[in-house]
């Protein structure tokens, strides 16, 4: 048996200014290909580390051209797009292969294509009109018909967090491998309702995600091989933004259709449970002080700028806030600012030295200006940036922040990066020798993910509006290209 695996995954915010290159597709320059590929995700608990178990699990002979992924950011450059979807095309075009098994985002948009993953598919079939196909996607694909008919089977995380990549991209494997030997026929039926839930209501923990997603899960003692409830990624400026469902079935397309629905309908009844209250900064630190010490950090959550919805990571309103404010005892993570680490490495450790971080990537695409913040700190810590996920998110994976540096004022440890991370693993704190638990506040970039990392230690959370062109407003954003009417833009209907 010969299999084919690779992976190309790009959540795209057609309104953040961060470039995605090919360089950004990677730890270092760019994707790994081939062996170097497989050496990075064998035993990983990511959707590779799942195809590649499956495969060497079946005896399969393994090609894996290329591994490449790129935190969130604006539209993938045509270059980098082509030179990916080349080489997966490339290697299809070699025939012989039994099975194909792609890990996929479902939310790439390039400067040329809505749709980065419906044409990668689009180009296989033409190449290869039968070979089966698996493909593995996020909870926050924006599903196009290509990324659906295009394939044999597609499966979606369950969660939010998304602390079940591997386990999806198992299922997606499974039943392709089941359909390889005949024993099963897949059919799929999919459909979106024209609604954008808000990122900041979309985990898996609360309502009404947690129920769709317990209704997902039930379904496959229903007679569903797989179903798939995608939330969606609501700042991308596309037809089809939004929420989504697809259901496979063995052969039965009628039942497939009508658990579909009922996906689709029950999203649709709790649309209500999907919009985000927004509450103002003062506000909310205000609580944050208020709130007792002890029993674990307290969470200053700066949604707007979480670099894994494609923030600059480099916004520095809430900081400004907290030092505004004499919160003490606090660890920040983090301000993206390389040229402010290269500073503070020339300088060395126990240095002091005043800096002024972040505000330098200008966010046409939002009100507004950030600027930088002048701070003065002494060097606790240089690091290279780099760890292994301890997990439950991606676990054993490589993480690289780049060059890294903690700044302590006294009052907050500020932690600076040359690469975007958002912090959903505990070592991306550790790494850096900031313990959370010694915190009392600690201000991370996020909106979800940190609950994979922090959430069973933290006392309680705030969410803190900034400034970021994930802005959890959709007021400061300007639509042109998705739907209309769509809900929550055009109230009250669709
Ligand atoms: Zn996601």
């Amino acid at each position: 048996m010969r299999l084919l695996i690779a992976m190309m995954k790009h959540e795209t915010n057609t309104f953040s200014p961060v470039p995605t290159p090919l360089q950004r597709f990677g730890h270092g320059p760019g994707p790994l290909y081939g062996e170097d590929a497989v050496a990075a995700y064998r035993g990983t608990g990511s959707g590779l580390g799942a195809f590649l178990d499956l495969a060497e699990r079946a005896g399969a002979e393994i090609n894996l051209p290329v591994a490449a992924s790129a935190p969130p950011s604006r539209p993938v450059e045509d270059a980098a797009y082509e030179h990916i979807a080349g080489i997966i095309c490339d290697a299809v075009r070699k025939g012989g292969w039994d099975g194909i098994m792609l890990d996929l985002h479902g939310a790439m948009v390039t400067e040329s294509l809505e749709d980065g993953e419906g044409e990668l598919l689009r180009r296989i079939r033409a190449i290869d009109p039968r070979t089966p196909i698996a493909v593995a996607y996020d909870m926050h694909a924006n599903l196009h018909d290509a990324m659906v008919a295009n394939a044999t089977v597609v499966a979606g995380y369950r969660t939010y967090p998304h602390v079940d990549t591997y386990d999806t991209a198992k299922r997606a494997g499974e039943i392709l491998l089941a359909a390889m030997r005949g024993a099963v026929r897949p059919v799929m039926a999919w459909g979106n309702v024209a609604m954008l839930p808000h990122v900041m209501r979309q985990g898996s923990d609360d309502h009404p995600n947690k129920a769709l997603q317990a209704r997902v899960a039930a379904m496959q003692g229903e007679g569903a091989l797989a179903a798939s409830l995608f939330t969606g990624f609501p700042h991308a400026d596309i037809k089809n933004a939004g929420l989504s469902a697809v259901v496979v079935t063995d052969g039965d397309r009628a039942l497939a259709e009508r658990l579909r629905d009922e996906l689709l309908n029950e999203a649709w009844s709790d649309r209500e449970a999907f919009v985000y209250r927004l509450e103002p900064l003062d506000q909310s630190l205000a609580r944050a002080k208020a709130i007792e010490p002890g029993g674990g950090p307290i969470v200053l959550l700066d949604h707007y700028d979480n670099c894994a919805s494609g923030g600059t990571m480099d916004t520095t309103a809430v900081l400004a806030a907290i030092l505004r404010e004499g919160l003490d005892n606090v660890a920040a993570f983090a301000i993206y600012d390389p040229a402010a680490v290269q500073q503070a490495i020339a300088a060395g450790i126990g240095a002091e030295l005043s800096l002024a971080i972040g505000g330098k990537i200008a966010m046409p695409q939002i009100p507004g200006d950030s600027r930088p913040l002048a701070v003065t700190g002494t060097v606790k810590t240089i690091s290279n940036g780099r760890f292994r996920n301890r997990g439950p998110m991606g676990r054993g994976v490589l993480t690289d922040m780049g060059p890294s540096v903690v700044l302590d004022t006294g009052k907050v440890e500020i932690a600076l990066i040359s690469r975007h991370v958002e912090p959903s693993d505990l070592n991306c704190l550790l790494a850096l020798g900031i313990d959370p638990m010694q915190k009392r506040f600690v201000m991370l970039k996020s909106r979800i993910h940190w609950r994979a990392g922090l959430g069973a230690l933290a006392k309680a959370v705030v969410e803190c509006a900034g400034m970021g062109v994930c802005t959890s407003d959709y007021g400061q954003l300007t639509f042109k290209n998705v739907r209309r009417p769509i809900y929550p833009l055009d109230l009250p209907n669709r």
